[in-house]
């Protein structure tokens, strides 16, 4: 789920854009076999079976590997010392734990760090290329996180909207972004130190939000089981209050990933009429804007301590009076939320403007005084949309960087822990 980006401030602070410095290159292969990184436990459990393991071994061999994959970061079968010695060759000659090509590192001034990743294009055309941005802030450390390469909605403010849909990223891919940013990080305890990565000083990945390029809830299982996969408290151990996933409005598995993972819901919201957002967010006119708040309050587990995420763009003449403000504010009554406000930053070709800065802050009034927290998130540069969701080009890739690291940053300074 990618979201629009706001304007910068006057006062804007330096882009990082301009901050990014390219440091040595670790690249990765990926290989013919088939990798255990983003198997559930059933699903490495019949890889195991499959050669050979006896049923009364699994599970133990299953909390084995979860442990070297997930907690120690582990990539290479030789270092799990407390598997038998001819299961590691086993394990080596059938399988690996898959990693990307790590195509490029690239680390701000301000501690921002962007990875490009390569996976294979599994089926005929060229391989695919993924962003994956993390974002450190006073007591957290927020990973952005992609879905899918390109996105088959046409969100009408949303550059990766223009984009082709290429394919979904499987687990493996998903889950693969976040073990080798941590791995990258030095997020690992024990981790072998890699080249150019910062010294770790305790855990660096507090959060991960489902946010990068893609409609998660469109790539559904696989979204699932990488989501399943963070949480599990045998490896990477996320609390689910720390993990987002951010949809269009995809109602019908709203309930579904709620009851199936747990984790916390952001809404793309961005119009409080279906005339309005069947433009915004064509989805819309499949899911009306009544179902879709109907859905969020059912959200398993809602309450104020789990609040949902509203992402409201705010585009000039468009969605950006007192009175869309009220209806806003009358919307969501009832439903704990609290309200992410964009200020829109123009792409080229974007036909949208974004208001003026007092007509943002009357908005905000408006749902502030509800009740509702309402931040407004600035960006760090006002460029920062130009190449949305594009990986075209060296330079390109840079401002795709940029937006996903914007919209870490957004999401997670609006969660509550
Ligand atoms: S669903 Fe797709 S088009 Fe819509 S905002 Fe997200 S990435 Fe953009």
């Amino acid at each position: 789920m990618t979201r629009p980006l706001p304007a910068a401030p006057a006062t804007a602070t330096p882009d990082v854009l301009d901050e990014i410095v390219k440091r040595p290159q670790a690249v990765a292969t990926v290989d013919a076999k088939p990798s255990l990184l983003g198997l559930t436990r059933d699903k490495l459990a019949f890889a195991l079976s499959s050669i050979g393991v006896e049923d009364r071994h699994i599970r133990m061999r299953v909390n084995q590997l979860w442990h070297w994959m997930y907690l120690r970061g582990v990539a290479d079968f030789a270092s799990m010392t407390n598997v038998s010695k001819d299961l590691r060759a086993k394990l080596a000659e059938h399988f690996v734990v898959g990693r990307p090509e790590l195509v490029a590192e690239q680390i701000s001034v301000d501690g921002t760090r962007k990875w490009l990743f390569r996976f294979p294009s599994r089926g005929a055309g060229r391989p695919v290329e993924v962003e994956t941005v993390y974002i450190p802030e006073e007591g957290r450390g927020t990973l952005c996180v992609s879905s899918q390469v390109g996105c088959s909605l046409t969100c009408s403010f949303c550059h990766t909207g223009t984009q082709v849909m290429v394919r979904n990223l499987t687990a493996e891919e998903i889950v693969s972004q976040v073990v080798v940013a941590r791995e990258r990080l030095c997020d690992f305890p024990a981790a072998e130190k890699a080249e150019g990565a910062l010294p770790a000083e305790g855990r660096l990945v507090t959060n991960i939000v489902m946010m990068g390029m893609g409609e998660p809830l469109m790539n559904y299982e696989p979204v699932r089981d990488a989501l399943l996969i963070f949480a599990d408290g045998d490896g990477l151990s996320l609390s689910k209050r720390r993990i987002t996933l951010s949809t269009s409005g995809v109602v019908p598995l709203i309930p579904r990933i709620g009851a199936e993972t747990g984790v916390m819901l952001a809404i793309s919201l961005h119009a409080v009429r279906d005339d309005l957002r069947d433009v915004l967010v064509p989805i819309n006119k499949k899911y009306k804007l009544a179902e879709l708040l109907q859905a969020c309050r059912d959200y398993p587990g809602l309450s104020n301590a789990r609040r949902i995420t509203f992402e409201y763009v705010m585009l000039k003449g468009v969605n950006d009076s007192p009175a869309d403000a009220r209806e806003l504010v009358r919307l969501l009554r009832g439903i704990p939320a609290k309200i992410n406000l964009i200020p829109f930053n123009a792409w080229p070709g974007s036909a949208y403007e974004c208001p003026d800065w007092d007509t943002i802050e009357a908005f905000a009034e408006i749902v502030n005084r509800a009740g509702y927290a309402s931040p407004i998130r600035t960006p760090r540069g006002r460029d920062i949309l130009a190449a949305c969701g594009q990986l075209k080009s060296a330079s390109e890739r840079l401002k795709v960087a940029e937006r996903l690291a914007l919209e870490a940053m957004m999401a997670s300074g609006g969660d509550d822990d």
